[in-house]
């Protein structure tokens, strides 16, 4: 039974309960029940409360079906399924009895909105509670009344805040706002119910959740009351929004309008508003290709190899880290705030140090945005400790290789490793580029070899690229995506080629803005043209980022096995030469002095006397965008990977690709490969540069009418 209602004495208990699914949706068909049960509570004279409540662990309500609201294509049909909720949950609202919530896990979007519609919400100390309205990361609004609830339970400033953010909170932050009446444990679950029920019927938490966050007094409550200061909430909300999403992104800004009206309309006029708004945002494109990255996020979250069902992974309590750099500094604190030990090696103690120190400033961070308490941020960092030698390391399950992006350090350290680790450890090297199968032949057993490249930085980035090579074993591979995924990250399983994906597909297009740039000498504006694209920075501001040196390195590798489209042009050397390498050197394209950053005067001196092209900003963007899009093909083509999926999901969460555009290759879909195909023949000839030939993947594609993800 996927709904039900159960009586006991004079409570009447809604439990939800979806056939075959570990979670609840609230589908069209599960409103309509839940219709159908209110209707007949309505009637009802010998039920004094209404409980709503889960029976799958850990969930309470995921949601509406987004299958559902990714089908409708019309306005004015999304309208209407916004009203179709709105009715089920207004008529739960509007019974005569007292109707309490008890949320035992993630309560998200249209199960948040259920919850807030009953009366009162009960939540648990379950680490696995979760409430909010997630929807304008899908590019639409809450549509079951959420808007119109939401800002009324919490508050204007902070519900505007939970919407426009689409960040659930746990269940304290929930208590402390009053989207939570109350929190209690687990054990014992239907006896706190119980006595909440008691308590209701005592008359000691008013029944007008609208009225109960009012207690706040005096000035705090004027303040809040006062119209110049909602005035000002929603001007803020507008300006921070814009300032995020640069105005790519109309789900929030839509949100703001409406609230803005609603907030002072009857229940009627809001659910109108509110409805209207939904349908409008959940026909766009911006909305559709949200909801494409909203699974592919989700399958790749889950990612498994192919034929390894039964597999386990193996479980990852201790782990070594060799190289206390950028990278391992970032990758033992991340380590060790999943509770993970980590034994820290360098070649000596200021290199140790550095890399306790970059993992104590990420905690400290985390500490002062209130993400960690100081409590767990020192047992976290206790975690870690730093060794000059490999002491530690035999009792590793799993080790990371950070060292210096050189072969002859690597297979050094990999034959060393070897020499000390246990039976089944695990190695994995962060290589950006490099032959993982020719370090993996210095292991004494390369199938448990594989490349775990994360990006910079750690705790930020949420991509992590798994290697395998032809040695690698499926337990190993399975051991490395569980890992990830542990450690909060989306990973995508590739083949052992240089570069990988996403410095493949990357550095190609940061060499082409060099070349561009020795054309027109433009090099702020060739950095907005990607940013107006909606990239988070142009190709020099990240080229500064990463470093130059580190730039030219993994080119000078991807030309060596690629080709020579890959080798480093020109401009690039000589302003490496110069030892302009970036944010790193504070001088690169940039000059970096505090906050302040300027273009770098010397990179025009550099570019010399050239009879400059006029600024040809449609051709440049094709150039840049196409030129990924084409070597994202060889990438399918070779065998990388075998899903243009990875690919977009490697670009947006290694690179920031916009999300709103659905992906690379989902993008390059919409402008039609045929259209691409013309242009990049088009620059081939013109430019007589072999990096635009089209590949053989994408011609077939065009010579079978078909798009990276089919017809
Ligand atoms: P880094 O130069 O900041 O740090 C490398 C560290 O390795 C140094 O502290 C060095 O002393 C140490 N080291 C050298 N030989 C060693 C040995 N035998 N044993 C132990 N430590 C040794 O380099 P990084 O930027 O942290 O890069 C490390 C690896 O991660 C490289 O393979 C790089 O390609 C990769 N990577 C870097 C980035 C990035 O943005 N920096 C991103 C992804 C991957």
């Amino acid at each position: 039974m996927s709904i039900s209602l159960k009586v006991e004495n004079d409570v009447g208990f809604i439990e939800f309960d979806q056939d075959d699914s570990k979670v609840n949706l609230l589908t069209s068909d599960m409103l309509r029940r839940l219709d159908g049960i209110l209707d007949g509570i309505g009637t009802r004279e010998d039920l004094n409360t209404l409980v709503v409540v889960s029976k799958k662990k850990g969930v309470f309500i995921a949601g509406a079906d987004i299958k559902e609201i990714e089908a409708i294509s019309e306005a004015k049909d999304g309208k209407a399924k916004s009203q179709e909720g709105q009715k089920v949950l207004n008529k739960l609202e509007d019974l005569k009895i007292p109707t309490l919530a008890v949320i035992d896990g993630v309560a998200l979007g249209g199960g948040c909105e259920l919850a807030l519609a009953c009366d009162y919400r009960l939540a648990t100390f379950n680490p696995k509670v979760r409430i909010g309205c997630p929807e304008v990361n899908l590019g639409f609004n809450p549509g079951f009344g959420g808007t119109y609830r939401l800002p009324r339970i919490v508050g204007l400033a902070e519900g505007m805040k939970m919407i426009l953010a689409g960040r659930p909170v746990p269940g304290g932050k929930a208590l402390k706002t009053g989207l939570v009446d109350a929190l209690v444990p687990e054990e014992g679950l239907s006896n706190s119910v119980s006595a909440f029920i008691a308590k209701i019927h005592k008359g000691k938490i008013p029944r007008d959740k609208y009225k109960r966050k009012r207690k706040k007094k005096g000035v705090a409550l004027i303040f809040a009351n006062s119209l110049i200061v909602q005035y000002l909430t929603f001007s803020q909300s507008r300006k921070s929004v814009l300032k995020l999403t640069k105005g790519f992104y109309p789900a929030p800004l839509k949100t703001i309008d409406l609230i803005s009206k609603s907030y002072y309309a009857k229940r009627e006029k809001g659910m109108d508003l509110e409805a209207k708004t939904f349908g409008e945002l959940a026909v766009t494109e911006i909305s559709k290709n949200l909801v494409q990255v909203f699974y592919l996020s989700e399958k790749y979250k889950k990612l498994t190899p192919k034929d390894a069902d039964g597999i386990r992974p193996a479980a990852i309590e201790k782990c070594g880290v060799c190289g206390a750099g950028t990278m391992g500094g970032g990758i033992a604190q991340l380590l060790s705030s999943r509770g993970v030990w980590v034994r820290l090696k360098d070649i000596n103690h200021g290199a140790v140090a550095l890399g306790l120190s970059a993992a104590a400033k990420i905690y400290k961070g985390a500490v002062k945005r209130r993400k960690m308490k100081p409590a767990d941020a020192r047992k976290s960092f206790a975690r870690i400790s730093g060794t000059l030698d490999y002491s530690g390391f035999g009792n590793a399950d799993l080790v990371i290789e950070a060292v210096v992006e050189k072969m002859s350090i690597k297979k050094s350290v990999f034959k060393e490793l070897s020499g000390v680790v246990k039976d089944g450890t695990v190695i994995a090297t962060n290589t950006s580029a490099l032959s993982v199968s020719e370090m993996a032949n210095e292991a004494k057993d390369p199938s448990k070899v594989v490349g775990f490249h994360f990006f910079n930085p750690v705790h930020r980035m949420p991509l992590v690229e798994v290697v395998a090579t032809p040695m690698t074993s499926k337990e190993t591979i399975v051991t490395a995506l569980a890992f990830a995924k542990r450690l909060g990250k989306t990973p995508i399983l590739v083949k052992d080629t240089r570069g990988f994906i996403v410095n493949r597909v990357l550095l190609g297009y940061i060499n082409e803005a060099g070349r561009i740039l020795e054309e027109c000498g433009r090099m702020v504006e060739i950095d907005e043209l990607m940013t107006d694209f909606g990239l988070p920075m142009g190709p020099f501001t990240l080229s500064d980022e990463v470093g130059l040196d580190v730039g030219i390195k993994v080119l000078e590798t991807l030309a060596e096995s690629l080709g020579g489209r890959f080798a480093p042009v020109g401009s690039f050397k000589k302003v490496f030469e110069k030892g302009l390498l970036g944010k790193k050197t504070k001088k690169g394209f940039y000059t970096y002095s505090g906050k302040d950053r300027d273009p770098n005067e010397e990179i025009e001196a550099l570019l010399g006397d050239n009879d400059f092209r006029p600024f040809d900003a449609e051709n440049y963007r094709k150039r840049l965008i196409y030129l990924m899009i084409n070597e994202a093909a060889r990438c399918l083509e070779d065998g990388v990977v075998d899903d243009p999926g990875a690919i977009d999901v490697g670009m947006i969460f290694g690179t920031g690709f916009p999300p709103f555009r659905g992906g690379l290759l989902r993008w390059a879909d919409s402008v039609g490969i045929a259209n691409i195909v013309d242009d990049l023949e088009r620059f081939t000839n013109k430019e007589n540069r072999q990096q635009f030939e089209p590949c053989a993947y994408l011609l077939s594609l065009r010579d079978e009418k078909k798009g990276f993800y089919g017809a």
